[in-house]
């Protein structure tokens, strides 16, 4: 944890200061070692049962917004609390998960969360980033358009089996410069990470469907258009070939005189 409370002000830990977790409440101790940044930690475990010990890819995903953003705690109407990863002024949540999450856990999140954006380390499980490789490669040769990726069979990527049905909008993070959007439980969208931090930072944070989703939307739908002129072109092509078949047959039928099979 970055912040701490004290004297209801939020501080960043120093050697020897105290502080409380602004969610529980209890007592925390400033860790300023060599090694690991500086970080508050609870003497015994939080109440939110959420909040997860931060690597340095939370930190780092963190300080791309403002510190008056970054470990905001969220209410719901029976009084429930949980520490927001990041809350940007227009009402997004952001939520960065390294650790593997249940499926329970993540549904009581995006329902708790009303307007919520997870961010997935997509680099903990090495087999993740083989999965998508090709996917990855293929993005690249792709540039200056919306790219919309469908799976066939998703279930066979741990990722999308995992996350897909989130309620909420869930982008993986595999290290690189871009972020990969699932979509509709069986399509990926690779974003430009420097946009989505910037879009997020800036008050366009509100249009993110429009900015997002629209354009994904477009391209599944004319993708769909495509595969179903396609259907029809296949269907004409079949008709004709049967249609020259029976022809053909009749043909032989009268040259030899035939009457019947
Ligand atoms: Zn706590």
């Amino acid at each position: 944890m970055r912040f701490a409370l004290s004297n209801n002000e939020r501080i960043e830990p120093t050697k020897g200061a105290k502080g409380v977790c602004p969610c529980c409440g209890s007592e925390l101790v400033a860790r300023c070692g060599e090694i690991k940044r500086h970080h508050w930690a609870h003497k015994k475990k939080c109440d939110d049962h959420w909040w997860e010990n931060e690597t340095d890819w939370h930190r780092n995903w963190k300080n791309e917004f403002p510190h008056e953003w970054q470990e905001i705690i969220q209410y719901d109407e029976s009084g429930e609390k949980h520490i927001a990863d990041v809350k940007t002024t227009s009402g997004w949540t952001i939520e960065f998960q390294h650790s593997p999450i249940s499926k329970e856990e993540r549904d009581s999140r995006d329902y708790f969360y009303t307007k919520l954006i997870w961010v997935v380390d997509g680099t903990r499980r090495p087999t993740d980033i083989k999965q998508f490789q090709d996917e990855m490669n293929l993005v690249r040769n792709m540039r200056n358009k919306t790219r919309v990726l469908r799976y066939e069979f998703p279930e066979d990527y741990r990722l999308l089996r995992e996350w897909g049905s989130s309620q909420s909008l869930v982008f993986i993070d595999f290290g690189t410069d871009e972020l990969w959007l699932i979509y509709n439980n069986n399509c990926t969208s690779a974003f430009s990470r420097n946009s989505f931090v910037e879009m997020m930072n800036s008050s366009r944070s509100d249009e993110v469907y429009k900015l997002l989703l629209d354009p994904i939307q477009k391209q599944i739908d004319e993708i769909k258009a495509e595969q179903e002129k396609n259907r029809r072109e296949q269907e004409k092509k079949d008709r004709i070939r049967e249609q020259k078949f029976i022809e053909e047959d009749l043909r032989i039928r009268k040259k030899y005189n035939m009457k019947d099979d």
